[in-house]
């Protein structure tokens, strides 16, 4: 065969375990287990400090979640990867490791709620200011930038405003500026967007969304792309003389990941693990649908806007094609008149299901106003774009005219 670079799918079912196992088991088994056991004192002392690498306790690395992340390496091409217990333990996590009291974060106010909220309150209470600004105005984004900016943080598409960040302007001024790049890319899975090649530093995903095969499992992944050698981020200091290239992986497994404690269950673990094997079938079927979905709405006259920026009509669609192979996440939105009409349009449908979560096998709808943002204010809602009359659909893999028909009996 000659050097071609295997295809997505193919590597994932082919990535090879740490260490043969002794029963020539095809599916990685999961190791349940707690700690594990060594030949000597000196094996065991060997391990804690790391001149024999070995799992030694599964706070810390287990041979099932180890698995997952050797498959997230083999996807991205990234340096190292850490798989947490949730797409929040990721992002909280690679921020306490990069950013100290006293610096700032440039971020948009267009964000994930819960993110919003650790922005806002959590890294607040812990002197790290973010500078909420709009990512799309570029000249702005600079004047925000200080002495004391460590990193822009943005999401890949937004969710749920569906905005999709420029990321090759983006990483262009953070770069100009000394600024790092953590983007979560949790709408645009690892099969359609590669973070490496727009030299973003660290890529977070909530791997509860498309990685879970389906709504599983919670997770959370950091994957150091390699693009930074961490000589220069002061909070990395003492770990890049010791570890060099290795130092963002090492304080987190050896400060904070270790100390507030996020592992991944090594059940998840398996259960993301098989996610990755099909991750490819069920974005594509996804993909289809919420395109053919988004095709047949967005004229519909009970619409009054429907926003998906893989419609060729969208203001984002050259932007989606070039960074995202076309395929800009499968979730789409859309404004009724009132918010009465979206919660009686939620209460009639029969197949797409009333639900938080996204990505999953089943077409999820959700009111983000009353639900996900209900705790701030309403200037705060508006600021972040999250209208009264706004619905969040995830599409799934559903028989796409079933769901067209479920959402035009729903609609009438
Ligand atoms: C869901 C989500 C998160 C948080 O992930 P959890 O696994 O729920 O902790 C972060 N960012 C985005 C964009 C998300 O959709």
């Amino acid at each position: 065969m000659a050097d071609r670079e295997l295809g997505f799918t193919t590597k994932m079912l082919t990535t090879p375990y740490a260490k043969q196992d002794p029963y020539n088991s095809l599916h990685m088994p999961v190791y349940e287990t707690v700690a594990y056991e060594f030949e000597t004192a000196e094996d065991i002392a060997g391990a804690f400090q790391d001149k024999k690498p070995a799992h030694a306790y599964s706070r810390s690395t287990n041979p099932s979640v180890e698995y997952l992340e050797r498959k997230i390496v083999t996807a991205t091409g990234g340096r190292a990867v850490l798989a947490m217990a949730s797409g929040m333990a990721a992002i909280s996590n690679t921020i306490l490791a990069l950013v100290k009291p006293g610096e700032n974060i440039l971020v948009s106010p267009h964000l994930f709620g819960h993110t919003y909220g650790l922005f806002h309150k959590t890294l607040r209470n812990l002197c790290i200011e973010p500078r909420f600004c709009n990512l799309l105005d570029y000249e702005n984004l600079e004047k925000n930038i200080d002495e004391n900016t460590r990193l822009l943080f943005f999401e890949t598409v937004t969710n749920p405003q569906l905005e999709v960040a420029n990321i090759r302007k983006l990483v262009k001024i953070a770069q100009k500026h000394n600024v790092l790049v953590v983007a979560d890319s949790t709408l645009t899975p690892i099969n359609v967007f590669s973070a490496k090649s727009f030299k973003i530093d660290v890529e977070i995903m909530s791997s509860t969304k498309f990685i879970s095969g389906g709504g599983t499992s919670v997770g959370g992944i950091v994957v150091d792309t390699g693009v930074n050698d961490w000589s220069e981020v002061p909070t990395l200091v003492s770990f890049h003389e010791k570890k060099g290239d290795m130092a963002l992986m090492a304080k987190l497994r050896k400060e904070i990941f270790r100390h507030f404690g996020p592992a991944l269950s090594p059940r998840a673990a398996q259960l993301q693990s098989m996610g990755l094997d099909i991750l490819e079938l069920r974005v594509e079927r996804s993909y289809e649908n919420c395109l053919r979905l988004a095709e047949h709405f967005t004229n519909h006259p009970s619409i009054k806007k429907l926003t998906y920026p893989g419609l060729a009509s969208s203001e984002y669609y050259q932007l989606s094609k070039e960074q995202f192979n076309g395929i800009p996440g499968t979730i789409m939105t859309f404004d009724l008149s009132t918010m009465d009409d979206c919660y009686s349009f939620m209460d009639r449908l029969k197949i797409i299901r009333r639900a938080t979560n996204m990505n999953d096998n089943k077409s999820l709808i959700i009111h983000p106003w009353s639900t996900i943002y209900a705790e701030y204010p309403e200037p705060l809602r508006m600021e972040m774009d999250v209208r009264e009359t706004l619905l969040r659909l995830s599409v799934g893999i559903e028989d796409v005219d079933d769901l067209i028909g479920d959402m035009e009996q729903a609609l009438t």
